[in-house]
């Protein structure tokens, strides 16, 4: 970010209206959402839109989530500077940005290789640094860098894909939309003494997360 992003403004405003009035407190997630160019992660024209209330088209049927969505699931990470992150569906790369400002390491698996492009562009243009994007099957996970402390899914699956249980930590964390095509519920996995804890924090609707562990119909992209 420069001293001359022409944005300043309204991302404080969003923050301030769409983030924190709605119950978001933690601290270091506030400053993230503040800090980070989220109009650098939509397509041109759309600029002063990325600060809206609402998600955004981001190309090839995917989108951005709406800013305060983003920053439930980013609390609810409740992330340290040294826990190891795994995101499920980069898009933008927007949710990776603010994850590499929160987190220690930041790997972020997308299934459409001009998507993973895309959001490496964006991530470069905003100065970020520190987050892997991998194209692949996020469904599986990514066994290479296994376990995560924390594993972000951020499209929507008919159930939790079991690699991603397997590969979360000791106490670590999963967030993910988990329901019907359309509209799914967002739940919270715990991993405490190799058991897992289910927590319901609302609906949500996210687009498919399409692999071998989620959607597998045909007539998704
Ligand atoms: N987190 C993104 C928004 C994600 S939109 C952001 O901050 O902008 C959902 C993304 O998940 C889409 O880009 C879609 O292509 C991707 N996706 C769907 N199924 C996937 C899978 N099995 N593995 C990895 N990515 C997947």
């Amino acid at each position: 970010m420069t001293k001359t992003d022409p944005y300043e403004r309204e991302r404080e405003a969003m923050v301030e209206h769409q983030i924190r009035d709605r119950g978001i407190r933690d601290e270091r997630v506030l400053a993230a959402m503040r800090e980070v160019p989220r109009h650098l992660f939509v397509p041109k024209g759309y600029e002063r839109a990325a600060y809206e209330d609402r998600p955004l088209p981001i190309g090839e049927g995917q989108t951005i989530s709406q800013p305060y969505i983003v920053a439930v699931m980013t609390e609810q990470l409740g992330l340290a500077p040294q826990d190891r992150v795994l995101e499920i569906g980069s898009g933008s790369g927007y949710q990776a940005a603010l994850l590499a400002g929160l987190a220690g390491t930041v790997i972020s698996i997308e299934r459409l290789e001009g998507v993973a492009e895309q959001a490496r562009e964006n991530l470069a243009r905003a100065g970020v640094t520190g987050v892997r994007i991998v194209v692949g099957d996020g469904t599986e996970g990514y066994p290479p860098e296994a376990p995560y402390d924390a594993i972000i899914v951020t499209a929507a699956s008919p159930g939790v894909p079991e690699p991603l249980i397997e590969q979360l930590a000791e106490g670590g964390r999963l967030i993910a939309p988990i329901g019907p095509r359309d509209c799914q519920d967002l739940v919270k996995l715990v991993k405490r003494e190799g058991k897992v804890e289910t927590i319901p924090l609302g609906g949500v609707c996210f687009v498919p997360l399409i692999g071998q562990f989620g959607w597998r119909g045909e007539g998704f992209r």
